[in-house]
């Protein structure tokens, strides 16, 4: 049977007029929500465009089917709601009562549960989000806010509540939802971490803005004073320096957290330069350094700058926290497949509550401790970052009163056969 294609476009044609008609009011909804979120445009319009695209083309249908010539049958109306269940984006429609006219798929996906027909205030428990739905079905205008789920998990939503006028298929609002638990969560981050590095900055600079003043004061004519005082500064200067190539190399290495260190180096080597660079540190504090490493080379892949990082901290912390309380024993190890790194002190170690914040940055356990010890509580985050650039792994064991032991792995480049 001979297909007339302009019959399929001008059915096409015809449809997307009446579905366009339809479903305006959810659309433009959609594309409001669009326009202001600024996030991800491109896939929310594709969504409705395809979207758009599926239910008009499964209208069309019967056409195709049709006699050419002949009158086609009027398909069955696809409705506002085929294009709401049809969307990508989590969508609820409400009625004028606050009951859900229906919720679609992806929002029924996001919720982990089946929602249409019940009170909104059954679906979700957050005052914000109810009382904007309140708002709106008064007649208010259209609202955006984030707000907190705790069912099926903890989550932060982001809600759009877009009055639709008129009433669409006995809906009064659409409530566009989208998870921004992860954008939060970064947020969060990233302004504790802000919060904390002005912290630790101001703390050296308040000390060395009352040392001026006292120099320029009161210790004006006092060389003695003088002399103990700038050396307060130099102290407190050479901190700042510490905490600021900190926090550049901890940038630098996250920056580049995926890409894994291509050249090959002798990890042993890598050790004895590490072990090198902290002999003066463990002389000053009377710390023992006990090494046991292999005569062969050890082949791993990596940044030998950074493994040397590595090692320098695991080892200094030994020589800060556990230096006088007997040797610390650095050793390396060949397995099938790794490299393992061990530094291990005698000191006295950490607690079990403790061990899994130790590499988050600023984490001290006494941060009381921290003039006396020196440290910019960067120093275990920093190996962590390297390592798991370096595709390896940290395993930290203590008991309080009998030491701590930091275990480094790393992917050996042609592993030793047995
Ligand atoms: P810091 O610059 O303060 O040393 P780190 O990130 O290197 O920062 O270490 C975080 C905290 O872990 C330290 O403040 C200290 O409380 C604890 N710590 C690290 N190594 C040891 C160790 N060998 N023995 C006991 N505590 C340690």
């Amino acid at each position: 049977m001979a297909i007339d294609p302009s019959h399929d476009a001008d059915a096409r044609a015809v449809w997307t007029a009446r579905l366009l008609d339809l479903s305006f009011p959810v659309v433009g909804a959609l594309a409001a929500t669009v326009l202001t979120s600024g996030t991800a445009p491109i896939v929310v319009i594709g969504g409705v465009a395809g979207a758009l695209v599926r239910v008009v083309w499964s209208g069309a249908t019967p056409l195709r089917k049709g006699a050419a010539k002949a009158v086609p049958a009027v398909p069955r109306r696809a409705s506002a709601l085929d294009l709401a269940a049809a969307l990508p984006v989590p969508l609820i429609l409400i009625d004028g009562a606050g009951r859900v006219r229906m919720a679609n798929p992806a929002a029924e996906t996001l919720l982990q549960r089946r929602v249409s027909g019940q009170d909104i205030s059954l679906v979700f428990r957050s005052p914000s989000l109810l009382s904007a739905v309140e708002e709106a079905l008064r007649g208010g205008p259209e609202t955006r806010f984030d707000f907190r789920v705790h069912r099926p998990r903890e989550m932060i939503l982001s809600a759009t509540i877009t009055p639709l006028t008129p009433d669409t298929e006995g809906a009064r609002l659409a409530l566009v939802l989208r998870d921004v638990s992860d954008r939060s969560l970064v947020a969060e981050a990233r302004s504790d971490f802000v919060a904390n590095a002005s912290h630790e900055l101001r703390t050296p600079l308040a000390a060395i803005s009352g040392l001026v003043e006292t120099l320029q004061g009161p210790a004006r004519d006092d060389p003695a004073a003088q002399e103990r005082f700038l050396g307060m500064i130099a102290k407190q200067t050479t901190r700042m320096t510490r905490l600021v190539n900190d926090l550049l190399s901890l940038s630098r290495i996250e920056a580049d957290e995926n890409i894994l260190p291509g050249s090959e180096q002798n990890l042993a080597d890598i050790l004895r330069d590490a072990l090198a660079a902290v002999r003066p540190l463990a002389e000053e504090g009377g710390a023992h350094l006990d090494v046991a490493l292999p005569d062969t080379a050890v082949a791993v892949r990596g940044s030998r700058h950074e493994l040397t990082q590595v090692f320098i901290n695991l080892i200094e912390n030994a020589i800060k926290y556990a230096g006088a309380s007997g040797p610390i024993h650095v050793s390396a190890q060949i397995t099938d497949t790794d490299a393992v790194v061990t530094v291990a002190d005698s000191g006295p170690g950490i607690e079990a509550e403790h061990i899994p914040r130790l590499t988050e940055r600023f984490f001290r356990v006494d941060p009381e401790d921290r003039n006396a010890k020196s440290g910019t509580g960067l120093g275990l985050a920093i190996v962590k970052h390297i390592i798991n650039r370096h595709r390896g792994g940290l395993e930290i064991t203590s008991k309080p009163e009998a030491g701590a032991v930091f275990t480094v792995s790393l992917p050996l480049i042609a592993p030793e056969p047995r």
